[in-house]
């Protein structure tokens, strides 16, 4: 692991997964995150599913077709890949590890399916599951975006609760972290990220110091 060593490379690198169900704030927690901590890059992910005006080809996702994302799968270009909502998406494997390499911290926001599978391969990975309040709180949110159809907005609520029964039932988060308040979650979010880095540089010395 440790032939290809670069000036650069750190050994503070650090995979940061943060998962949560639609309306519970995951996007909005995971940009904060990134922009408080220096040093730390968000993964774009590849996906099949259409580009909304919201997005950004690239900042937000790299949109594929379905038989480039095959192709990209066989060849072992996915660290994880899921399907959500019958669309497909996958975490790039070797930009994280070259990420990790130089001491980043790396953001990825994947589901649950894909926490599973990047645990299992980096078991290092720390893992934060986004909570809303309650769920007639997550009903609410989801209501308000006004985006939706009712009929949509019932499916994602029974989407969210499986998969917050599912986090619960993976094993694979470090932290529940409830969003009640957005600037307080972000904050909580740094300061768990902050403090668990310090914890693995103060064993990594403590290792090194006879
Ligand atoms: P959206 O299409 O609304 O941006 O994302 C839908 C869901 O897919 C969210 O739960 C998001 O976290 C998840 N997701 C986004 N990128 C990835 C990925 O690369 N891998 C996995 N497993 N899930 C992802």
């Amino acid at each position: 692991m440790n032939d290809h060593r670069l000036a650069t490379d750190t050994d503070d690198g650090l995979v940061l997964i943060i998962s949560g169900p639609s309306g519970a704030g995951k996007t909005t927690i995971t940009r904060g995150v990134e922009r408080s901590i220096p040093g730390s890059v968000f993964s774009v992910s590849c996906t099949t599913r259409a580009k909304t005006e919201a997005d950004v080809e690239g900042v937000d996702y790299h949109f594929v077709s379905d038989e480039e994302f095959e192709r990209l799968r066989a060849s072992g270009e996915f660290l994880e890949s899921a399907g959500v909502y019958g669309k497909k998406y996958g975490t790039p494997r070797a930009w994280v590890h070259e990420q990790i390499k130089r001491g980043r911290l790396v953001i990825l926001e994947i589901d649950v399916q894909g926490a599973v599978q990047v645990k299992k391969h980096l078991p290092d990975a720390f893992a934060i599951f986004i909570l809303p309040p309650s769920e007639d709180e997550l009903l609410a949110r989801l209501q308000s975006r006004k985006r939706e159809s009712e009929a949509l907005i019932a499916a994602r609520f029974a989407a969210a609760k499986s998969e917050i029964a599912s986090a619960r039932a993976s094993g694979v988060y470090d932290v529940f972290l409830v969003n009640a308040d957005l600037d307080e979650a972000i904050a909580r979010a740094v300061d768990l990220v902050v403090s668990e880095r310090r914890r693995r540089r103060e064993t990594r010395a403590a290792v090194r110091t006879p």
